[in-house]
């Protein structure tokens, strides 16, 4: 099909990591965009003079890097700084600068040359390390380097605010001085061949709420500059020379996205209490401190969910205490929080500090992850336990174990936050006087000793993802076993009951923080097992509130009883749709595609 200007459409799928549609035109950001020119010297009186080039272009380079910085500062943005030091690191290394002073020297070849081939002496040097992690980090020289060789070619990279319009950025992914170049204002979307949600580029897309897509592989060979394109964050697609009639629909999407956005948004601050009474607290799982903001215009009461493993993941070395205190002050200093349940980290399985090499293990996701790992690795746990406890001197926070799957990582687990609370307290550190500790409920060993359980803990979080996958012994992240993943399966109601009530019997409260929370068509049968607290990715608050305000615990009872009365899961998934659609048909209007 031909789209625009008879050129071809085509659709591309990716990750939607930053939801929303933008329709636009395409910006290639490529910062390879520089014709180098590569000459031997002909004469030896050149050769200061090359190395005087060089010289300064490595000033100019530190200058521009520190300018950027410097404009980073005043923005909410911080992540980027501590990259831009090591860009300036690297700028000057010492054997950088020296093995590129040689060349120019032995080999009389001009400054860019000399470069370029110290470039590529450490990319060979790179690509024979085994740890991916490190093979990575020659995308920091590269990065460098360019700065350097732009500089030494005198050459300005075109930059956004140049072009008139605003744009939509293609780029193989963006680095977080790039972020600082692009001059946002003028950025409506974004589309990358790599990266996932955890990306550079979703964090910040997220935080600036703009759409995107990333993990497109080849998308910078295959759009221009000016081409047209719709991004689709939410799905993840990206539409390159969209055909008019489809741009239509597209805007009409877009239209009717911003639409119930803007519906969505304006009561969703209000609590989420039944037409009868019953109020369920709503929270807001985070994986990022960067998308708080964007929690709480969604309706979040409270961070129900930290999933602090992703500090962990995304930074070069291993995390500091301080650098744990840190990050968990900008969540406990939010003040429209009433509190934040930190989970401590859920590494192991498939998700390993970013400088550590994963275990070989045959399950991982049964294997020796979030709190065995934990147990295992006091010292890791101990520091972060430390700034738990710190930050909750500061703040309001609840702290939540992962994977419980029997009283004694409980009892365990709580000797330690013991320890590590007298450790500070005997160094005279200020600490939180007290903490509510719960556990995750999502090994069905933990559902089956829950009244045991709930003796040990101030609460129970329900992880439905993991719950789930191992209740029915399917792999949550095997997308051939989709169909048979569901939340409404019999068993699946048999042990959230069994959870619900234990907790209730015991007196503690409890919530439930996997996808399920914020599927609106579990609203109801969660509501009538009279769970305390549901937390979500904050996209889903809105409309979770809405249909518990519209409804009663009442009719909900009644919908669980009957959803719970059914032998097989289709028969529960088509009674519950069937209910839901009639009886709030506004919440699930098809999408008009
Ligand atoms: C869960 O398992 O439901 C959960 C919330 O934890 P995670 O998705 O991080 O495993
Ligand atoms: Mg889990």
């Amino acid at each position: 099909m031909s789209g625009d200007h008879g050129k071809k459409t085509f659709v591309l799928k990716g990750i939607g990591v930053s939801p929303g549609i933008v329709t636009g035109k395409a910006y290639l950001f490529d910062p390879v965009d520089i014709q180098l020119s590569f000459y031997k010297l002909n004469d030896a009186s050149l050769i200061p003079v090359e190395i005087k080039r060089f010289k300064n272009a490595l000033k100019e380079s530190e200058r521009q890097l520190l300018e950027i910085q410097n404009d980073l500062k005043k923005t909410k943005i911080n992540e980027p700084l501590y990259v831009i030091d090591v860009h300036i690191l690297i700028l000057n290394d010492k054997n950088f600068i020296t093995r590129t002073i040689k060349y120019i020297r032995r080999l009389g070849i001009n400054a860019e040359w000399a470069v370029r081939l110290v470039l590529d002496r450490y990319k060979k040097i790179f690509a024979g390390v085994e740890d991916s992690y490190i093979s990575g980090r020659i995308s920091d020289i590269e990065y460098v380097t360019q700065r350097v060789l732009r500089n030494l070619s005198g050459k300005k990279r075109e930059t956004i605010w140049e072009l008139g319009d605003d744009v939509i950025v293609i780029a193989q992914d963006i680095s977080p001085a790039d972020t600082a170049q692009l001059k946002m204002e003028k950025v409506m979307g974004f589309a990358t061949d790599f990266g996932g949600r955890t990306s550079h580029t979703a964090i910040v897309a997220r935080s600036m709420e703009i759409p995107a897509v990333a993990g497109l592989d080849n998308i910078t060979q295959l759009v221009h500059t000016t081409d047209n394109v719709i991004v689709d964050g939410t799905t993840g697609l990206v539409i390159v020379n969209p055909h008019p009639e489809m741009l239509k629909r597209y805007e009409v999407k877009k239209l009717h996205y911003a639409a119930t956005q803007e519906e969505y948004l304006k009561y969703a601050k209000l609590p989420a209490v039944t037409k009868d009474n019953y109020h369920i607290k709503i929270g807001g799982n985070i994986e990022f401190v960067e998308e708080i903001p964007m929690a709480i215009t969604h309706g979040a009461e409270h961070v129900g969910l930290y999933r602090t493993e992703f500090i962990y993941i995304t930074s070069e070395k291993l995390p500091t205490e301080e650098d744990h205190f840190n990050n968990y002050r900008q969540v406990v200093e939010a003040k429209e929080l009433n509190w934040s349940t930190i989970r401590t980290f859920d590494l192991g399985g498939d998700k390993f500090p970013s400088n550590q090499k994963p275990l070989k293990e045959l399950n991982p996701q049964m294997g020796l992850r979030a709190i065995r790992f934990c147990l295992r690795e006091v010292e890791l746990f101990k520091t972060q336990l430390r700034a738990i406890w710190r930050v909750g001197a500061i703040g309001k926070v609840k702290i939540l174990f992962p994977m419980i799957s029997g009283v004694e990582e409980v009892i365990e687990a709580k000797k330690l936050l013991r320890e590590a609370r007298e450790e500070l307290v005997a160094e005279g550190v200020q600490v939180a006087s007290e903490m509510e500790i719960g556990a995750m409920i999502e090994v069905p060993s933990a559902v089956v000793i829950a009244d045991k359980l709930a003796r040990e803990v101030d609460f129970f979080s329900i992880g439905t993802n993991d719950l789930i996958q191992y209740a029915l012994a399917i792999d949550r992240s095997n997308e051939h076993l989709t169909y048979l993943y569901e939340p409404l399966h019999p068993a699946v109601l048999r042990l959230l009951k069994r959870v619900v009530d234990e907790a209730h019997k015991a007196n503690i409260r409890v919530a439930m923080c996997g996808e399920m929370a914020g599927d609106p068509l579990c609203c109801l049968i969660l509501l009538g097992m009279e769970l305390d607290e549901l937390s979500m990715n904050h996209l889903d608050i809105p409309r979770i509130k809405r249909i518990i305000r519209k409804s009663s615990l009442e009719e909900a009872k009644v919908l669980l009883e009957k959803a719970m009365s059914f032998s097989i899961a289709s028969d529960v998934r088509t009674y519950v749709q069937d209910y839901m659609t009639q009886h709030f048909p506004q919440e699930f209007q098809k999408d008009e595609d």
